[in-house]
């Protein structure tokens, strides 16, 4: 596909510097029959449809085609879409549209130790693909824009601060500490974004969350992004969103319906050679293998390279770079299978994941969606394995009442019927002992419930 000429909105008098910000009318500059006129009837100009031509986009994805117009009217919106359905997109899109048309009308720099829109994440790695994504489809508005977040040198980020900025990603940890040196200033700040504000709830950050959003211009707008929407985000919502437009991609409960799920009843001591086994039957596969603790996802990954499987782990007792460097293994095709805990694979977004393994049961059945959706993400299916143990039971029925059917070997699943599930299952009936893993061929769309 042709990469088009890029046509600026921003006046050569203007150099991007000088608005109020993002809030206001949007000015419809560049209207013109672009090759993407499904992104352009939703509104966006043409330095964004180039952008996204570049990208290789051809179409929205629903939560795109849902979320984009309320955002660029200025509407807060509450948006439930499973993980890998263009979320990131959703919001970036529309707020660089309006802060090109800020620009377009002239006003003044954004002051020093402020940002005009903020986007807080749960993790350093969810924030640095966003800051990514931010750059990629603001190629030819050229937003200024920092990432702040733990773990990395707070040099670099006082500078980044200090000349004033357009689009912040922060996590809030990070984000409080500088708001208590005094390096950064939220009054001016007129979008907030709460991406995976259902994972940042679980990480502890709802008190952060609310101290950050009590420091910000009291007129603003607010966009909160979760795959999962249990009360306690509903609460939050209340807390800080005026009269939202709500959007709902799928169910809102159940995973991708691209993801076959399938549930494997073992021993914990026989998990691992069957995992290998797994592995081995598979054809290239890219795999996201996910432990419960940091020691457990360490000593697994030993136990694979050992037996010839080429895997690279990810862990909060990684530093940032140790763990940068494993997800570029395993985004380069180095490795074929990264292990994982949870809180350092929240938000991954690797395209072409072929399995989720869950080779301990997650603490949390919210977990589980967000695990799985690691695989099948932008129009493509995956497999999710679940090895489950007698111990482990509770967890199972946790999810399976979450996503509302019961799991199985073969991948179909049957309505939940409530309840939990007997703990006290025979050995021989509970377990598949013996069992191996058959070589898979292309996943089976799930069956319907
Ligand atoms: P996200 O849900 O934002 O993590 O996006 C998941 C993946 O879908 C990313 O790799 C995006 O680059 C890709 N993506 C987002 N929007 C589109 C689109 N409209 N067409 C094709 N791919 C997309």
């Amino acid at each position: 596909m042709m990469i088009r000429a890029v046509t600026s909105p921003v006046p050569p008098s203007c150099d991007g510097r000088g608005e109020d910000g993002v809030g206001g009318k949007r000015s419809r500059t560049n209207k013109k029959d672009h090759p993407l006129n499904g992104f352009e009837e939703l509104g966006l100009s043409t330095p964004l449809l180039d952008a996204l031509e570049a990208s290789g986009y051809e179409n929205p994805t629903p939560v795109q085609a849902q979320a984009i117009p309320p955002v660029l009217e200025g509407r807060d919106l509450i948006a439930t879409a499973a993980t890998g359905t263009g979320k990131t997109a959703a919001f970036v899109l529309p707020l660089l549209e309006r802060l090109a048309a800020a620009r377009a009308a002239g006003g003044r720099r954004v002051r020093p130790g402020t940002a005009r829109i903020l986007v807080l994440t749960p993790t350093r790695e969810l924030a640095g693909q966003i800051t990514d994504a931010v750059r990629r489809y603001g190629r030819h508005i050229s937003p200024r824009t920092a990432v702040i977040v733990g773990g990395q040198k707070m040099g670099p980020q006082f500078a980044a601060l200090r000349g004033g900025l357009d689009i912040l990603v922060a996590t809030p940890g990070r984000l409080i500490d500088h708001i208590e040196r005094g390096s950064c200033r939220l009054d001016e700040t007129q979008v907030l974004v709460l991406d995976e504000a259902d994972q940042m709830l679980d990480l502890g950050f709802l008190p952060p969350i609310r101290r950050i959003a009590a420091l910000l211009a009291e007129e603003r707008q607010t966009l909160l992004f979760s795959a999962t929407m249990p009360k306690a985000i509903r609460r939050l919502a209340g807390e800080l969103l005026t009269q939202p437009a709500e959007v709902t991609i799928g169910e809102a409960r159940s995973p991708a319906e691209a993801i076959e799920q399938r549930l494997v009843r073992m021993p914990q001591a026989e998990k691992r050679s069957y995992l290998v086994d797994l592995l081995k039957a598979e054809k290239a596969p890219r795999a996201i293998v996910f432990t419960r603790t940091k020691r457990g996802a360490e000593r697994l990954h030993r136990q694979l390279e050992r037996a010839g499987c080429r895997s690279a782990a990810i862990h909060g007792d990684k530093n940032q770079s140790q763990r940068q460097r494993a997800l570029d293994a395993f985004r380069r095709g180095r490795v074929e299978i990264l292990v994982a805990t949870d809180v350092a694979a929240r938000g991954i977004d690797v395209r072409d994941v072929t399995h989720v393994v869950n080779f301990d049961l997650p603490q949390t059945a919210e977990s589980y969606v967000h695990r799985i959706g690691r695989t099948a993400r932008a129009g493509k299916t995956g497999i999710a394995i679940t090895l489950c143990d007698a111990s482990e039971s509770g967890l199972l029925s946790d999810i399976e009442r979450l996503i509302g059917v019961h799991l199985s070997a073969d991948g179909s699943t049957r309505p939940f019927e409530g309840g939990r599930e007997s703990k006290g299952r025979g050995k021989g009936q509970a377990y598949g002992r013996g069992r191996r893993p058959r070589r898979q061929g292309r996943p089976a769309r799930r069956r319907a419930a």
